[in-house]
């Protein structure tokens, strides 16, 4: 009822929830203290969360945060939703996200814009963005309107916005949650997983949502490990790598100064630092922004208007007609990009040149990563490039918009796992978070380091 009430409360002015299933929570919850009565108690018993409207839910409207899908009621539960529900955790409804998860602003979304909490702090005007996709999940959890959230990150969509909120996020290695059930994006770099307050509770989260899945054909048959314990275990001996290559021209001085600082209170607490090199670096936001819209547009082209959501024909038209006004009517002006961007880059005639070439650069971005970690144990970098923008900066310049990913699409065009961690504030009082990337499945590891900057 508390986390009801601010919902109500707040989230006319932060629109981080699309739907809010009061009545649903309020059942649940019921049924979560029956279990406590019957001494049956899960692990996430009665925890209130809220779900990226990415993530299927039984009987509860999925929009992906596009028109195409505003009417859309899944008959079927994401295998994340389910577990975190067989878990005991209660939903209060699902969270505001960029269209299709395609953004860094969360200002694509057609429900509308989400703000960033911190908004206004300083300056009643000024409207922040939480940063994206998952920015409604965000936004609630450093709100107080959930005490966690699922989110979903393709290349940063986890990190960047709990970086702009000043909570904590995971991206696991790819393979670690099954995509069964999470609408699809670009399906070799999409991976779920938490945002939470605190590291310990991503770590409480993750190891629920977590697990093989055999509906999901690249989820990984790994055992999953306690991560909150391993957030015990300090940075003692441990190797931290600093690659070179993150260094750029013209980063802000606050988020240097506070990547100078996390690497300090690593080596205070026994770590080791150490220089590291990934030469290809530079070309992972190029090859992301090919790969990703290629996949997303063969992954989209199931919206025809006659499978799934809206529906827009005039009378004796023919099928053509029906999948152009359908998809003209129903998907926003990003995907569209990125659905034309993707169908060239995969068309015959420009597929070796771009395609292909990404392919390769991916394979070699990956191999950069292995080598560093004959070297070191994780990787330290910022988060994010700067602190949370303004809500009209960079909406009509996608390449600037593009550039906030810099620091997170390697981790996932190298399927690594990837945590941002809250870790200071700039001169202006907003939020920056650092980023710790670990080896493939050493989550534990990349817990163990995050616990320690926070
Ligand atoms: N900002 C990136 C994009 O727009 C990443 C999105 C994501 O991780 N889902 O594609």
């Amino acid at each position: 009822n508390a986390h009801l009430d601010g919902i109500a409360k707040l989230n006319p002015r932060l629109n981080a929830y699309i739907t809010v299933t009061a009545e649903k929570a309020l059942a649940a919850a019921k049924a979560s203290d029956e279990r406590r009565r019957q001494g049956t108690v899960g692990a996430l018993e009665g925890i209130p969360l809220a779900i990226k409207d990415l993530f299927c839910t039984a009987g509860t409207r999925t929009t992906a945060g596009s028109r195409i899908l505003d009417s859309f009621v899944p008959p079927y539960e994401s295998t994340v939703s389910q577990n975190l529900l067989d878990d005991g955790a209660v939903f209060l409804g699902k969270a505001n996200l960029d269209e299709f998860a395609m953004g860094s602003s969360n200002t694509t979304s057609a429900s509308g814009p989400v703000e960033n909490p911190w908004s206004r702090a300083n300056d009643p005007d000024t409207r922040l963005v939480p940063g994206g996709s998952s920015g409604g999940s965000a936004a609630a959890v450093a709100a107080r309107l959930a005490l966690g959230a699922t989110a979903t990150d393709t290349g940063g969509s986890i990190r960047q916005p709990a970086a702009f909120c000043g909570i904590a996020g995971i991206k696991p290695t790819y393979g670690r949650c099954s995509r069964f059930g999470i609408v699809a994006f670009a399906s070799s770099l999409d991976q779920a997983g938490p945002v939470a307050r605190t590291v310990e509770d991503c770590a409480i989260l993750l190891k629920s949502m977590a697990g093989f899945d055999p509906r999901d054909s690249t989820s990984a048959d790994m055992p999953v490990p306690d991560f909150a314990k391993a957030c015990e275990r300090g940075v003692k001996g441990l190797r931290i790598g600093v690659p070179k290559e993150y260094r750029l021209d013209g980063m802000a001085p606050e988020i240097v100064a506070l990547w100078e600082q996390g690497l300090a209170w690593l080596r205070d607490a026994g770590a080791e630092t150490v220089e590291v090199s990934l030469p290809h670096a530079k070309y992972a936001l190029p090859t992301y922004y090919i790969v990703a819209p290629a996949e997303a547009s063969s992954n989209l082209a199931r919206y025809d208007g006659v499978r799934f959501g809206m529906r827009v024909t005039e009378p004796g038209s023919d099928l053509r007609d029906l999948y152009e006004r359908t998809r003209a009517a129903g998907f926003g002006a990003e995907v569209r990009r990125r659905i034309m961007i993707g169908t060239y880059v995969l068309s015959a005639g420009y597929y070796d040149a771009y395609y292909l070439k990404a392919q390769k650069v991916r394979a070699l971005i990956r191999r950069d990563f292995e080598q560093a970690y004959e070297k070191v144990d994780a990787i330290l970098t910022p988060a994010t490039p700067s602190a949370a923008f303004g809500m009209d900066e960079k909406q009509d310049d996608p390449v600037a918009m593009y550039l906030n990913d810099i620091f997170t699409v390697t981790a996932n065009l190298a399927g690594l796992p990837g945590l941002a961690v809250p870790a200071g504030l700039d001169g202006q009082g907003l939020p920056l978070g650092l980023q710790v990337i670990g080896r493939a499945f050493d989550e534990e590891t990349v817990f163990a380091v995050g616990r320690t900057l926070e």
